[in-house]
């Protein structure tokens, strides 16, 4: 579009008047004469109080010549030709749009042929020339009337251009591949941090402005655009003399359209702000990134110590502080430093009680209670007193950024890091940073704490489950998960596994006798005295019901478990609690049946359990107060 209107200008006989000469409606003839030598003009437009009157030209002048009027008298209005006399020669050709806006003074474009004889006045309305009688136009009219219009567009456009390149702040360059020359704008020469007219037009010296790294890569881009005749587009650093590297983009193509010599132009741009906020942005994403691993890995602790250690540990090389410390706050404010990260060249500060160390007292309770933190660039300059001071230079603390942990809205601590080999301008993504993850430890905490207390719950429960409520060892459900659960691991590791059902002789009798309660107490006392006798941790003491009871024995075979079951006969013997109503002995006393299986040979729990059932079953039969053994022949 600009080259074609290019090639149109040059063939022009007519343009428009860049600089139109203007004199006032008082002026004499004389006056305004004299005006239009001295500026070389063969018209002059005459104003009167900003507004035009009409053009008065050279033809105007003969013609009050001939009247022989007195020109140092005369006002030019009077031989001047009225606006309204000017004789429109189209109205069909419109006022190139926006032509106004950017001339808003000048809204009659004065147009002159080569020769800068003026041949009519270009207006919003069309184009206008003197009336026939005047007989001054040689031109035809149709033909200078769009003559004239290209030209207002044309130069509408290389406005309009000049006013976006300067705008955007692009320069262009235009280079004319057979002579080798090079010609850049003025803004294409700032941008290259040159002096308007430095440049010597040379593609060599072009090359000496862009950095060392970038320069094979424009260069090939330009040789390729040009053998491709392909359009080019290429980023790259230019070095200005005062150091500064900016980043500039450029973008073009070649032209060759074989009447004209081959060139290649396009415009620059200066993109270092985007470059760095895309540097920026990246860094920004690949933080944000990081943090939210961080935080990830935080949130998937579930103790306490870990997620602090993680927390410390994460900030320190996060951030490069020289220090990171998590402070427990007690209600009165004091502080005691539970974690630590730091490379052991400063004073540790670990298991330090803190009261007031400033950035914990209570001046910042409200603060952090909010939710805000604190980052001091420089300890010295925050009016501390000598004290303070002294515990900051203590541990050599220089700058500092504290964040709150809140636990559910209350403060639960503080995340802070240290700087101590030199005050610190912190980044705000560095307190983002602390802040952030602050937010995850708080989250944390709080699942910590759930957490914590869901397995204590868990864990009671679970008692409570596999608990027998009167006599506190393990009841009839939990009997029967266990005796399978080891009836499948001796089945693994090839073991014994041995069982003995025990229950007490005469119970009923000793309810009816001492009452439930005393019953009660009974029950439990033996229960103890079983769980006394079965020492191995394996070995599970359980009641089976009512006043009987079984031991689980792992890993025991069928002589181990008859010892434990005649020891279990004489404990309970042994502390003679009365039994007035025994017919077995005036002391509770108690019936074992002893069984005992190689899970690994086959047959099942349930088959253990009845054998030893019978065991007891015989035992009772027997008398009572005695252990029977499965298997055994019954005395004769
Ligand atoms: P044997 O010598 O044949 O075992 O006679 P026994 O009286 O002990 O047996 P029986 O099965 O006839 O009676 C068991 C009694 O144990 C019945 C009940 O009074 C008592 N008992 C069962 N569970 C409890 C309990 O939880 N508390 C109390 N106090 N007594 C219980
Ligand atoms: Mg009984
Ligand atoms: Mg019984």
């Amino acid at each position: 579009m600009l080259e074609n209107d290019l090639i149109n200008a040059a063939a022009l006989t007519a343009t428009i008047d860049p600089s139109p000469l203007s004199v006032d409606a008082e002026d004499s003839l004389h006056q305004v004469i004299e005006a239009m030598g001295q500026a070389a003009k063969t018209y002059a437009l005459v104003y009167s109080s900003g507004a035009l009157l009409g053009v008065f030209s050279y033809d105007n002048a003969a013609r009050a010549a001939t009247h022989q009027v007195n020109f140092s008298q005369t006002p030019v209005t009077h031989w001047m030709t009225p606006l309204d006399r000017l004789r429109p020669l189209s109205t069909a050709l419109a006022w190139p749009r926006g032509f106004s806006r950017l001339h808003p003074e000048q809204p009659y474009l004065p147009v002159v042929d080569q020769a800068h004889h003026w041949l009519g006045l270009l207006t919003p309305d069309g184009f206008c020339t003197l009336p026939d009688s005047a007989e001054m136009v040689s031109t035809s009219g149709a033909e200078l009337t769009a003559c004239h219009y290209s030209v207002a567009l044309f130069q509408q456009q290389q406005e309009r251009l000049a006013l976006a390149l300067q705008g955007a702040q692009m320069g262009t360059w235009d280079w004319d591949l057979a002579q080798g020359t090079i010609v850049i704008s003025d803004e294409q020469e700032r941008l290259l941090g040159l002096a308007p007219g430095e440049f010597d037009g040379s593609y060599d010296t072009l090359f000496t402005y862009l950095h060392d790294d970038d320069q094979a890569v424009v260069h090939q881009a330009l040789q390729q655009s040009i053998q491709l005749k392909q359009r080019y587009g290429v980023e790259f650093r230019v070095l200005h003399r005062d150091g500064q590297t900016r980043w500039l983009s450029a973008r073009g193509q070649v032209f060759d359209d074989g009447e004209h010599a081959p060139r290649l132009a396009g415009v620059t741009l200066d993109i270092s702000d985007q470059k760095r906020a895309e540097a920026e942005i990246k860094l920004q994403s690949q933080r944000e990134r990081l943090i939210a691993e961080i935080a990830q890995r935080i949130r998937h602790l579930l103790d306490l110590d870990s997620i602090l250690a993680q927390t410390v540990t994460s900030v320190q090389t996060f951030i490069e502080a020289d220090r990171v410390i998590v402070i427990q706050c007690g209600a009165d404010m004091s502080g005691e430093v539970i974690q630590e990260s730091q490379s052991g060249a400063y004073p540790p500060m670990l298991g330090w009680a803190l009261r007031d160390p400033w950035s914990v007292g209570k001046t910042f309770l409200a603060h952090y209670q909010a939710g805000r933190g604190l980052a001091v660039e420089n300890v010295y300059t925050q009016n501390l007193s000598p004290n303070q001071l002294a515990f900051l230079e203590y541990f050599q603390i220089q700058a500092e950024i504290v964040v709150p942990l809140l636990e559910d809205q209350t403060l639960w601590g503080l995340l802070i890091a240290h700087q101590c080999r030199s005050p610190r301008t912190w980044r705000t993504s560095d307190v983002r940073l602390l802040q952030n993850l602050a937010t995850q430890v708080g989250i944390a905490i709080q699942q910590a704490k759930m957490h914590r207390e869901l397995t204590l719950a868990n864990q009671r429960l679970k008692r409570m489950a596999y608990l027998d409520g009167l006599t506190q060892v393990a009841n009839r459900r939990r009997f029967e998960q266990y005796l399978d659960q080891e009836w499948r691991r001796m089945s693994r590791e090839n073991g014994p596994l041995s069982l003995i059902m025990a229950d007490i002789d005469s119970f009923k009798g000793f309810n009816d006798r001492y009452g439930h309660q005393a019953g009660d107490n009974c029950l439990r006392l033996v229960a103890r005295l079983l769980t006394r006798a079965a020492k191995r941790p394996g070995d599970l003491v359980a009641r089976y019901g009512g006043e009987e009871f079984a031991l689980v024995l792992p890993n025991t075979d069928l002589a181990g478990a008859e010892t434990v079951a005649e020891d279990i006969r004489l404990l309970v013997r042994g502390h003679r609690i009365a039994h007035e109503g025994s017919a077995v002995a005036k002391i509770v006393t108690m019936s074992l049946g002893v069984a005992s299986a190689l899970p690994a040979i086959g047959g099942s729990s349930a088959d253990l359990v009845k054998r030893a059932d019978d065991a007891l079953y015989s035992a009772k039969n027997h008398g009572r107060d005695q252990v029977r053994v499965d298997g055994e022949p019954l005395p004769s």
